[in-house]
């Protein structure tokens, strides 16, 4: 059973996701001037409804379905779960969104109905397979895992793995998704490092990239669209954003400041944010117009959540 403290920062996942998604569309791809306010107003290249959210939650949401209907499959190694994952991206794509990433698009453009196949179809794909599309919808993998980190690491790695072959994809989804469940349980963003510390090779990897994040500037790691860059952005925008229960807008706004991709980092960050501060350090004003596909609202991420998380220990 998680306490009340744990059940707020559960909850605070996905609505942190949906959060910064709902934050950064309005200004994706643009470079915010500094005195250009950053607000909850849609809008952008996709003329969003003032709350909506994008691919990055719409997809994170095929994800939290699949888990929510089949977690005990995946954590003992079935593929049900992952085939699910795979229906559920095919069902989404099937709706046209206009936003969807171009790794992605490419994939899923097949419509392969196991997710044996959508994963050959994602490791046949050609140049650059590293975007942040997988990194993106990885924060409900948590909530789905809390009670097995070991599984956790295995399913954010299969999950990420039907759509980005790029093991930096993958190594980052194991990575967040950590972090995030290391943040709902405790409270604190020490997984992040204690999932390094843990793993030498990813530690050779990753941890002079959370060092350049902690010390840079957006303009460090401005490539955004690629997932070490999204990290790094998101990371950038926590370290560096004072610890307190106002951390999460002041930082997701930092990602959308940062410029490039807004949505995506601000909804990689938001899912940490989440897990961090919980429900309670939304705003009330945000949480109020979020929405999105598949025709959800903020009460039915909450309600999804205690789906994942039941039992939890
Ligand atoms: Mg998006």
């Amino acid at each position: 059973m998680l306490r009340t403290d744990q059940v707020d920062r559960a909850e605070g996942v996905l609505l942190g996701t949906a959060a910064g998604d709902a934050l950064g569309a309005g200004y994706e791809f643009g470079y915010p001037t500094a005195d250009q306010e950053i607000a909850m107003i849609g809008g952008g290249p996709f003329d969003w409804a003032p709350g909506e959210w994008t691919d990055d939650t719409s997809m994170a949401l095929c994800v939290a379905d699949a888990l929510a209907a089949e977690s005990d499959a995946l954590a003992t190694g079935s593929v049900g779960a992952l085939n699910a994952v795979a229906t559920n991206f095919v069902t989404w794509y099937d709706t046209r969104p206009p936003d969807i990433g171009n790794q992605t698009r490419s994939v899923l453009s097949h419509r392969d109905s196991s997710a044996d196949a959508m994963t050959r179809r994602a490791a046949g794909l050609s140049g650059r397979t590293g975007g942040n599309g997988s990194l993106m919808r990885t924060a409900p993998v948590s909530l789905a895992f809390l009670h097995d980190e070991r599984g956790l690491v295995d399913a954010a790695t299969s999950i990420s793995a039907l759509t980005h072959s790029d093991p930096q994809a993958g190594e980052a989804c194991a990575l967040w998704s950590v972090a995030i469940r290391h943040a709902v349980l405790h409270g604190t963003y020490d997984g992040l490092r204690l999932a390094l510390s843990a793993d030498p090779a990813l530690s050779h990897t990753w941890s002079p990239l959370l060092d350049a994040a902690e010390a840079g500037t957006p303009a460090d790691f401005a490539n955004n669209g690629w997932v070490v860059h999204a990290l790094q952005t998101a990371w950038w925008a926590i370290a560096t954003t004072e610890e307190d229960e106002r951390q999460l807008p002041h930082a997701l706004e930092k990602c959308v400041r940062a410029g490039g991709d807004t949505d995506t980092t601000a909804a990689i960050a938001g899912g940490l944010l989440g897990a961090r501060w919980g429900r309670s350090a939304i705003p009330p004003e945000w949480i109020d117009v979020l929405h999105g596909y598949p025709g959800r609202r903020a009460a039915d991420l909450i309600s999804l959540t205690h789906t994942l998380t039941d039992g939890a220990s």
